[in-house]
C-alpha cells in the first residue's frame, strides 16, 4: 500500500476496530506516518494529501530530532 505521507509502497495494515472492523489502522515502515481507513481523503489518499506535509524517503535522515526536555526548573522560596 501505498503512504499518502511519503508515497513508498511500505504502508501495511497494522489492525482493524476490534469489535466490528468497521475501521482499519495503516502504519508505513518508511515514514511512520499512521492513520486511520475512516479519516478524510486529505489524509487517506497519497493524490489528496496536501504537498506542503508530504515527505521525501531520501530526506528523512536529515530532519531534525525533537529538541530534549530541559531539566525542570528548581522553585524558588515563595
Ligand atoms: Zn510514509
Amino acid at each position: 500500500m501505498i503512504c499518502p505521507r511519503c508515497d513508498s509502497n511500505t504502508a501495511e495494515k497494522l489492525l482493524d476496530a476490534p469489535k466490528d472492523k468497521s475501521w482499519e489502522v495503516f502504519l508505513c515502515q518508511t515514514c511512520w506516518f499512521s492513520w486511520r481507513s475512516t479519516e478524510d481523503e486529505a489524509v487517506t489518499n497519497p493524490a489528496k494529501y496536501d504537498e506542503k506535509f508530504k515527505l521525501k524517503p531520501a530526506e528523512l535522515d536529515k530532519l531534525l530530532a525533537i529538541p530534549p526536555i530541559p531539566p525542570l526548573k528548581q522553585s524558588g522560596t515563595m
